[in-house]
């Protein structure tokens, strides 16, 4: 059997087709096609703006940029996630701090972080930016984050890198009904790609004017926006220190293609969820839980060990997997625990479920094109590895 990866993009001919027509178009760079991604996606979503841009990463460093996070300012995510959902407020020069996993989602626990800000309230540490992780693409506890949003005066930045296409009770992921701006990404490996990319969402429009100023140099040509007259035609103005962080028309041609089989995508990740659920029952291992409130997109399917039960350690059947070629992955690494974040203060020990959801962890192969034969093979491979 062919190496089966934990994930893989899907491109069809129509997808192609679009990508042709813009390199013979008159614009290669962000012009008619990112406007239309734009529309698409908030269309989708169920939200008023949207800011596309050249990955996640930029979108959660332009979103954090308009919610005004400086030097001095808090932000907090959750460790159970890609260090991009934590860089971002150091991006800021401010400071980042975690809040520990719930056990059966692998979210942000919502009675940690009620726990954390009763805390830090007292201790004068409020954070100015909250970045839930709707991890694998299950969403958070949304209606009791923004509850807490307005009772402790902090902004929410969902990170939804995970979760376009998935629910939230009766809302779409992205329609921002419980946030002030959700990113999503468009990397090769997530529910729908642009290559690279990103985007912004959001239905505040004083948000949206600040992201689109850090999106491109923070240069306006809008007269009304200036803070002098014209001095002509050419004229435009700098008002703050933005960056180039624009999505070319290729990617977006791409993103308006792709976005016409969002829902085909999720609904086949539904089906090999439950086709993994159905037949590693049974087994040695924590499947994953899903909240009944929720509409999962599916990003990831995880399993977690049940290392009393089993005779190899969790490396060791990472790498028999690997070895009969199959992908797994491991989502992810506690953030917190990175070199980087260890010289800032953070240590093993510190989000303890995090850490003991790490040791268990694998991804299995979820991707759109994952065929019966190629799942079958995984799920048998699996049996066999933990007998
Ligand atoms: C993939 C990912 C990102 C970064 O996305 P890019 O588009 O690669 O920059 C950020 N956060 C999470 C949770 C992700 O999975």
């Amino acid at each position: 059997m062919k190496y089966i990866p934990y994930a893989r993009q899907n491109i069809n001919s129509e997808d192609i087709q679009e990508v042709i027509e813009v390199l013979q178009s008159d614009w290669l760079t962000g012009g008619p096609m990112v406007e239309r991604f734009e529309q698409t996606v908030a269309d989708y979503c169920g939200v008023q703006f949207a800011v596309a841009v050249n990955s996640a990463t930029s979108a959660l460093h332009i979103a954090s940029l308009a919610a005004g996070l400086h030097e001095g300012d808090i932000a907090w995510t959750s460790p159970n996630t890609f260090v991009a959902s934590a860089n971002c407020a150091r991006y800021c020069g401010a400071n980042i701090d975690f809040v520990d996993i719930d056990r059966s989602t692998y979210n942000m626990s919502v009675e940690k972080f009620e726990g954390k800000l009763i805390n830090a309230q007292i201790q004068g540490r409020l954070p100015k930016v909250v970045i839930p992780v709707h991890f694998a693409g299950q969403a958070c506890e949304m209606d009791k984050i923004s509850e807490l949003s307005k009772k402790y005066n902090f902004i929410i930045i969902e990170d939804a890198s995970h979760a376009i296409g998935g629910r939230y009770q009766d809302s779409k992921i992205g329609s921002c009904l419980y946030s002030d701006m959700t990113v999503l990404s468009f990397h090769p490996v997530k529910i729908i790609t642009t290559a690279e990319g990103g985007m912004v969402l959001t239905n505040r429009r004083d948000l949206y004017e600040k992201l689109l100023l850090f999106r491109s140099h923070g240069i306006t040509r809008n007269l009304s926006q200036m803070e002098e007259p014209s001095q002509g035609p050419w004229y435009y103005q700098q008002l703050e220190l933005g960056y180039n962080y624009r999505l070319t028309d290729l990617q977006a041609a791409l993103g308006v293609s792709q976005m016409q089989r969002i829902d085909e995508f999720i609904n086949r990740r539904h089906e090999i969820a439950a086709c993994y659920s159905q037949n590693l029952q049974g087994l040695p291992l924590i499947l994953p839980w899903q909240n009944a409130n929720a509409y999962s997109a599916w990003h990831l399917y995880v399993i977690r060990l049940q290392l009393d039960k089993i005779a190899k350690s969790h490396r060791v059947i990472f790498e028999e997997l690997r070895a009969a070629g199959i992908g797994v992955n491991l989502h992810y690494i506690p953030v917190h625990t990175q070199p980087y974040y260890q010289r800032r203060g953070f240590k093993w020990g510190d989000f303890p479920q995090a850490e003991q959801y790490y040791r268990e962890a694998i991804s299995l192969p979820m991707y759109y094109g994952l065929r019966a034969d190629q799942q079958n093979y995984v799920i048998n491979k699996l049996r066999e590895v933990l007998m």
